[in-house]
């Protein structure tokens, strides 16, 4: 019997990326997706179409009201994420307090409660400087924590991987790149020009990977 896999599914592309991985591991992946209350809904979006595609069991969890509880520039607009390069200090602003811990929590009580024996977690390398829940150490605690709560496994295979390796491993597992969603604009298409959309034409061309993410006309 194929091994069954929660797959904490934002529908950006680090997750999207491990859900091809998953995929063609043979695991059977159930998508968890939380809905904490994002400045947009394009990522979310991007999540429910991905699974779509690949007939995968979906699930979004409502948790808007968590956003006036946690704000950060990805929950409150007020708050601006600058253009270009990341700086410590812009990215800082998209931290939401303790995210990863809580949406570890909900995926890994969603994987006892459907006999799942893994949750999956897409934790990686560009991460770790200023997102703590997403460091190594945090993952291998909270992976003892899942064990010891609800006897389910955690497997975070990016956790030392770059954002370009990310895309070519997406890529060699055919995973619906194009179709993730990252700008925090949330416009009809990538704007191209804030930090997460730079990131993400970085990593595709650092990868050698056709980027066919469609951005908008005016991105430089
Ligand atoms: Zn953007």
């Amino acid at each position: 019997m194929r091994q069954k896999v929660v797959l904490l599914f934002s529908g950006g592309l680090d997750s999207t990326a491990l859900f091809g991985w998953l995929h063609e591991q043979d695991y059977e992946v159930d998508l968890l997706s939380v809905d904490y209350g994002q400045r947009h809904r394009k990522e979310l979006e991007a999540a429910a179409r991905i699974a779509a595609l690949r007939h995968r069991k979906h699930t979004i969890v409502d948790l808007r009201s968590i956003g006036a509880l946690l704000p950060s520039a990805l929950t409150t607009p007020s708050i601006d994420v600058p253009d270009g390069h990341y700086t410590h200090e812009s990215m800082k602003a998209t931290v939401v307090p303790n995210r990863n811990m809580i949406f570890l929590a909900l995926a890994i009580g969603r994987a006892q409660a459907i006999g799942a024996s893994l949750v999956a977690f897409a934790a990686h390398a560009g991460d770790h400087a200023i997102y703590a829940d997403c460091r190594p150490e945090f993952v291998q605690a909270m992976s003892q924590a899942a064990l010891i709560a609800a006897e389910v496994g955690t497997i975070s295979p990016f956790i030392d991987k770059t954002k370009a390796e990310i895309v070519t491993i997406g890529n060699d597992n055919d995973a619906p790149l194009a179709m993730s969603w990252s700008c925090y604009k949330g416009g009809e298409r990538h704007c191209g020009r804030c930090g997460t959309c730079v990131e993400r034409r970085e990593a595709f061309a650092l990868a050698g990977v056709r980027d066919r993410t469609d951005y908008a006309l005016d991105a430089v």
